[in-house]
């Protein structure tokens, strides 16, 4: 029997799955890194990845929302493993091919390249990508100090639409 250090989050631990034709394995998968399982066909490399690991982590990510939330999804039956640790939200791609196009890359698939999009339109600081400040909103008040603040004959550009339309040139 392996000991493990309750501390040692470094490998998601599955142990006892018996999902499919799975026959009591035990495994240890390293975490954050690219993993490749390999095997016979029939094996149970499919088995192991979606129908045990994907299976439990997406459970259990679902398991922790709300009640409200739960009834709209479908969250699945536990998959028959003894234990699986250090296991964290999961996402799989479908192995059947869908229509890719050469500039597809796993955030797109997956779609999380959008969640991550609103994710950092929300939490995000924007700062100016030429000199790196960040970028905050100042007042009319502000703006009008600035002006009054500078010294005497500094130039100062004003742009604004005209008759609150954009004057796009015919
Ligand atoms: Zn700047």
């Amino acid at each position: 029997m392996l000991k493990n250090n309750p501390k040692d989050r470094s490998k998601i631990i599955v142990r006892g799955a018996r999902v499919n034709n799975l026959k009591n394995v035990n495994v240890e998968v390293p975490r954050d890194k690219l993993v490749v399982i390999t095997g016979l066909s029939g094996s149970g490399k499919s088995s192991l990845a979606f129908d045990a690991i994907y299976a439990e982590g997406n459970r259990r990510y679902l398991e922790g929302m709300s009640s409200y939330a739960t009834q709209f999804l479908d969250v699945s039956a536990k998959p028959d493993v003894d234990k699986i640790e250090n296991l964290t939200p999961t996402i799989s791609i479908d192995q059947k091919s869908i229509a890719r196009s050469p500039r597809s890359t796993v955030g797109t698939l997956t779609e999380i390249y959008d969640y991550l999009r609103v994710l950092y339109a929300k939490v995000g600081v924007p700062h100016c990508p030429h000199c790196k400040t960040p970028l905050e909103k100042i007042t009319n008040s502000e703006v009008l100090d600035d002006m009054l603040d500078s010294p005497d004959k500094t130039n100062i550009a004003i742009l604004a639409k005209l008759n609150g339309k954009d004057q796009s040139l015919k």
